[in-house]
């Protein structure tokens, strides 16, 4: 995920904007007591391998269940910059 991706992705989570997360492909996974909490991982934050980054189970949550603080941290330091391990191209 790219800098332009992650910030339209942080304004589409702000307004709930299930239709542009689906178009930027967006998952989302999260066990029921995380769905009932708000706080469902992002699972397309592929750039980063971060600690809560499940890859191997997905259910029945939706976008507007995304509220994981790790993720979120992680959508924010990629759009607004944090330096990254890789190189960035300008
Ligand atoms: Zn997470």
């Amino acid at each position: 995920m790219n800098k332009e991706t992650a910030k339209k992705v942080i304004i589409a989570l702000a307004s709930k904007d299930t239709d542009t997360l689906n178009a930027l492909g967006v998952t989302v996974y999260g066990n029921k007591g995380r769905m009932w909490e708000n706080e469902a991982c992002i699972t397309s934050l592929d750039d980063i391998k971060g600690e809560c980054n499940p890859r191997l189970a997905s259910n029945y949550c939706t976008v507007e269940h995304i509220g994981c603080p790790q993720c979120i941290k992680t959508l924010l330091d990629l759009a607004y910059g944090k330096p990254q391990p890789q190189a960035t191209r300008v």
